[in-house]
């Protein structure tokens, strides 16, 4: 399977500078500046499809073309590495072998939308990948790739590392912004979208770091290049897939977008554990709603995954056996959002703690059959919270409501959870 984003990897550490030049890194960046307009490298990215693999797979380059062209006044470019949804790991990963191309693809993307100014807004705990990304800054400077006047063609682009304070919800891209002009970090109302109103005021355009580092591959090879990548017809490129739980290799792998979830946990996967059945996973990440074996035909790509009643989010497989009870996963789930929410709208701030509440009831064998309609109920409620945090975190307990009520009603009528031994 062709790689794009692990095609300069090497086993145990970074690739260098050196490498990532000599195996044709930056050479995009060359050919964007010599031949293309912004506007012809804003098309290739239309053109690519290429879906944003920050979880909600809006298409980029139509983002990009929100910016408007005739304001006066600073636009900018945020790389949101603020990776923090349960069972994601990719973009650590992808920094952590190589720091190159997500460097390279903002200063093309700061190109396509005329940026000065970028940032790559950093989890706290990513101590590796912001080193790595530094170290790669500083070289791409003395190589005169970054700074004034790149490459002698007039354009200049610097890029800053900002470290996060360190709480689930600077990742929301709003609520980023306000993380980096120094507030509180709390979201914004959307719209205006940041790409029209975003960081202190301007034109903001926040992408995800698996996205970004795509773009010099398809600047390099085209749209068409990068749609035949992917599996089926309707999905443009590779996916970065991180899997954790009870299969046999859990890591990070690249895969053509469209590939079955079947053949993931039997291929890279190497299947279930040695005596292990699987009974359900989360496909793309925390707030997604359960698949069972029944979605393993579904094609893991955004609408065909969504069609499935999940999302394909941001890749972050974690797979369940049959000796898993799902309300305590559940729970599991709830009480990190609970603990997470930003405490600035009143059905967050409320309404995770007290769906925590319950779940802990019912895993308790304290439940009642009236927490079943009461889970519902806020399934429903948490939808009028302020921004996604809160919807997202129903996610898994919409799956559980849909796909296992007969075990949360076993936990009820034997006032124990059935998957622990009883006293
Ligand atoms: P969203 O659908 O609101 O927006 C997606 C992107 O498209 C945003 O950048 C938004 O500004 C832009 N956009 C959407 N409509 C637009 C319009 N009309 N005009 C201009 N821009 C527009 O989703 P979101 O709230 O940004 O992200 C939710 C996703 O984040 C979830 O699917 C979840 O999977 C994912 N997530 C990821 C992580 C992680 O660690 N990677 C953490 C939490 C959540």
């Amino acid at each position: 399977m062709e790689q794009v984003l692990f095609r300069h990897n090497r086993p145990g550490r970074a690739v260098t500078f050196a490498e990532y030049a000599g195996e044709g890194g930056f050479d995009a960046l060359r050919k964007a500046l010599r031949e293309l307009s912004p506007d012809d490298v804003q098309q290739l990215v239309i053109d690519a499809n290429l879906r944003g693999r920050g979880g909600a797979g809006f298409p980029t380059g139509k983002k990009w073309s929100f910016v408007p062209r005739d304001l006066p006044g600073p636009r900018w470019l945020i790389c949101n590495c603020d990776e923090m949804e349960p069972g994601t790991y990719k973009d650590r990963v992808l920094l952590e072998a190589n720091p190159y191309s997500l460097v390279e693809g903002m200063v093309l993307a700061s190109y396509a939308i005329g940026v000065r100014n970028a940032f790559i807004f950093i989890r706290r705990g990513y101590e590796t990948a912001a080193a790595n990304l530094r170290r790669a800054i500083a070289e791409a400077k003395d190589a005169g790739l970054l700074g004034e006047n790149i490459l002698g063609s007039g354009f200049s682009c610097d890029i800053d590392v900002h470290v996060s304070a360190g709480r689930y919800i600077c990742g929301e891209e709003t609520a980023l912004m306000n993380a980096l002009e120094g507030r509180r970090a709390n979201p914004r109302a959307k719209p205006p979208f940041p790409a029209v109103k975003g960081l202190w005021g301007g034109p903001t355009v926040v992408n995800n770091v698996e996205t970004l580092a795509n773009i010099p591959a398809i600047v390099a090879h085209g749209p068409a290049w990068f749609k035949g990548l992917a599996r089926i017809p309707e999905a443009s490129g590779t996916k970065l897939f991180c899997i954790s739980g009870h299969v046999r290799n859990t890591a990070c792998f690249e895969l053509p977008l469209g590939i079955t979830l079947g053949e993931i946990i039997d291929g890279p996967c190497g299947g279930m554990l040695p005596g292990r059945e699987f009974k359900a996973c989360i496909p793309g990440g925390a707030s997604t709603p359960f698949f069972t074996a029944e979605q393993f035909n579904v094609p893991m790509d955004f609408d065909a995954v969504a069609k499935a009643g999940s999302r394909l989010g941001t890749g972050g497989v974690v797979v369940f056996d049959t000796a898993t009870c799902m309300v305590a996963a559940t729970l599991n789930l709830i009480s990190f959002y609970a603990r997470e929410s930003c405490g600035w709208c009143t059905p967050c701030r409320e309404g995770l703690p007290y769906v925590r509440w319950i779940l802990e009831e019912i895993e308790a064998g304290r439940g009642a059959e009236e927490h079943i309609g009461m889970l519902r109920e806020h399934v429903q409620y948490l939808n009028y919270a302020f921004c996604p945090l809160a919807p997202g975190a129903m996610g898994p307990v919409e799956g559980l409501l849909r796909l296992f009520e007969d075990e949360i009603r076993e936990h009820i009528t034997l006032g124990r959870c059935p998957f622990k031994r009883s006293m």
